[in-house]
Order: structure tokens, then sequence, then C-alpha cells
């Protein structure tokens, strides 16, 4: 459970971060360091630098744009759950960056920390010794996933509850790597593959999030968990949805906990035009059973988790349709 030895860059701007990333290969990009520090401890991973940017200018920042909000990557959990502008426009991302870790992470753990969060397994965030006990896995030194021994790709799940918030409100997200900087659909930046389950080059930093402002839009973030006062989600689901009278406008569905990657519900638009009544919520519940794959990577049950997501989500829709 000691940390291995790294090095610590802490640089003040972004060439800096940039020149360190070419400088130590394979160095890691440290935020509030809630993931990657406790990872370490556990062995998971090596790293002959671990480069810190939260003193990067910026990367701290909330601004309101003209139809956006820009949150800089480095904005912590306690500053998202409470900063007025981000109550205003978007109060599904405080509320998802609220029920995350405790109050001690929040103030350290970071938003782009969160979206870049590694997957988890029960066979996989485990002490060493445990893990060698079992013959590792495929996901890190070992030939086998414990979870689905036929196949030949991890299982882990996503389970970073902001993702879901900022899917359903249409979020885009820029990478840079010291050559060019550009805008990206979040729902990208993900892929179905446990032990990879992020699209980032090796020198990309994830700088900052842009969330549209859209009136009218409505939205909520709710997860399932075993423990209330601190738990990662065994399902966490977002809802937005637009209301013109009795007719729906515009739906956006998204969960974490259950797959690999946040999953961005397919063929909400089926629903649009019409109102939300108990055929839509079922239609609703069937969409989400059908899309979330979880699997055994938690001691809860993988069936359990798929119709936690579903209530959810049934739930969530039912409410904002009401308000
Ligand atoms: C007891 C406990 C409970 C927890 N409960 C939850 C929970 O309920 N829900 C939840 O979502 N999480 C939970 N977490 C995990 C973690 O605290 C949060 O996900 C947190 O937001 C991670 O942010 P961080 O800034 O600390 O990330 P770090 O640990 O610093 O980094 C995490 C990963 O992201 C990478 N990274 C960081 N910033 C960037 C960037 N700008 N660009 C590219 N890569 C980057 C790092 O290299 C690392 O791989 C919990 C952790 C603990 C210890
Ligand atoms: S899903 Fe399989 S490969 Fe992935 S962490 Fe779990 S046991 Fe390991």
């Amino acid at each position: 459970m000691t940390l291995p030895e790294f090095r610590l860059l802490r640089p003040s701007n972004l060439s800096e971060v940039f020149a360190a990333r070419r400088a130590y290969p394979g160095a890691r990009l440290l935020a509030g360091g809630t993931d990657l520090v406790a990872n370490l401890r556990h062995g998971i991973g090596r790293a002959p630098a671990l480069i810190d940017i939260t003193a990067v200018p910026g990367l701290g920042d909330i601004a309101e744009e003209l139809s956006s909000l820009r949150i800089g990557a480095a904005v912590t959990l306690e500053r998202l759950s409470n900063d007025p502008l981000i109550a205003l426009h978007a109060p599904a991302l405080a509320q998802a960056a609220r029920q995350i870790a405790g109050p001690a992470h929040r103030t350290l753990a970071t938003l782009g920390g969160n979206l870049c969060l590694d997957t988890r397994c029960i066979y996989y965030n485990q002490s060493a010794w445990w893990r060698q006990s079992n013959g590792f896995c495929l996901k890190y030194r070992g030939e086998r996933c414990h979870v689905a021994p036929e196949g030949n790709r991890c299982r882990a799940a996503y389970s970073g509850d902001t993702a879901p918030a900022l899917l359903a409100l249409g979020a885009t997200v820029e990478l840079g790597d010291g050559t060019e900087t550009g805008w990206v659909d979040l729902e990208s930046m993900f892929q179905e593959d446990g032990a990879a389950h992020l699209r980032l080059g090796d020198s990309q930093v994830l700088l900052g999030v842009r969330v549209p402002i859209r009136s009218g839009l409505l939205a909520a973030y709710e997860k399932a968990r075993l423990r209330g006062a601190m738990d990662f989600p065994l399902a966490g689901v977002a809802v937005a949805l637009r209301r013109e009278e009795d007719r729906l406008a515009d739906l956006r569905i998204a969960v974490t906990g259950t797959n690999s990657r946040p999953v961005l519900l397919k063929d909400c638009e089926a629903l649009v035009g019409r109102s939300i009544d108990e055929k839509a919520l079922q239609q609703i519940d069937s969409l989400v059973q059908r899309q979330v794959k979880p699997m055994r990577t938690t001691l809860t049950p993988a069936h359990s988790r798929r119709r936690m997501a579903a209530a959810l989500a049934v739930r969530l829709a039912r409410r904002l349709w009401g308000r």
C-alpha cells in the first residue's frame, strides 16, 4: 500500500504541461489525485512522473459565454456543487457533483479527473496481494477476465457521476496536445472497453467542458448506491427534457455505472412530439433495459443494476415532466 517512487512536477502553464509530457513518456496527469493516488497505492499502474495540473491558470475557471458555460477541467467538485452559474444553468451537474465521494474528497477532486476516472471492478479495485492471489486479471498484469472468462476484453464499469449529467445536457469537451486544440462531443471521448475506455491520445489533456445554455430544458441526476453517505453508483441516470404544452420537445437520457463507458441512450427521439404518459414511461424503461449492459463487476447482481437504471430514468422523466 506504499506509493511507488515518481517525480512530482507542478507546471505553472500549459506549455510546461505539454513539455513535461514529452520529457517523461508514460507520465500521468494529476488533478485532485483522489482516484489516481489510491490506484497507485494499490499497485495499479506505475508512472515515472505525475504532472500536477491544478496550478495552470484558466483550468480552474467557470465562465458564462454567449450561449454556453465554460468550465475548466481543474474546477473542483465542491465548487461545481455550490457555484451560482452552475446552479442557474446546469443544476443537474451540481446534483451529480454533490453525490460524488465525501465532502473532503470534493475539495480536491476535479471535473476533469471525474470524467477521466478509471473504470471499476471488484476484481480490480483491490490491494496488490489480493489481485495477485487471483492471478491478477486481463485489465492489468493478468491473462484472464474473471467477470467474463470467455471474452477477450475487460468489462469494468465506468462509474463517474458527472459524465451522464453532461451528456444529457449536450456538453462538448476541449482537448489539447500542445500542437492543436479542439472541441468534440463528450460522447466521443469514451469507448466500450474497460481497459481503455478513454479515447485520449498519450499527449492529450482535457482542458475544459462547454455546456450549452438551453432555455426551457429541465434536467436532473440521481444514482443508486449501497451506502447513501458516500459510494460509487451501482447505476446513475441523468434525464434532460423540454416540454412544450403537452408535447415533449426534447429528451436525452444518459446512464453511468452499467457499461465501460457512460451511455447516452439512442432512440429517445421516438418519444418526441408525444406526451409523457404511462405508455411513454414504459418505453423509457425498455429503452434503458435494452441499451445498458451491466456485468458481474460489483457484488450487486447485474440484472438488479439494469432494473435500477430503468427505474431511475422513469422516475426522473415523470418528475421533470410534472414540473
Ligand atoms: C472513497 C471514495 C469514494 C468515491 N466515490 C465516487 C463517486 O461516488 N462517484 C465518482 O464519480 N467518483 C468517486 N470517487 C472517485 C474520485 O474521487 C472522483 O471521481 C474524482 O472526481 C476524481 O477526480 P480527481 O481530480 O481526484 O482525479 P485524479 O485522481 O487526479 O485523476 C483521475 C484520472 O484522470 C486523469 N486526469 C485528471 N485530470 C485530467 C485532465 N485534465 N485531462 C486528462 N486526464 C486527466 C488522471 O491522469 C487519472 O488517470 C471516489 C473516490 C474515493 C476515494
Ligand atoms: S472486468 Fe475482467 S478484466 Fe476487467 S477488471 Fe474486472 S476481472 Fe479484470
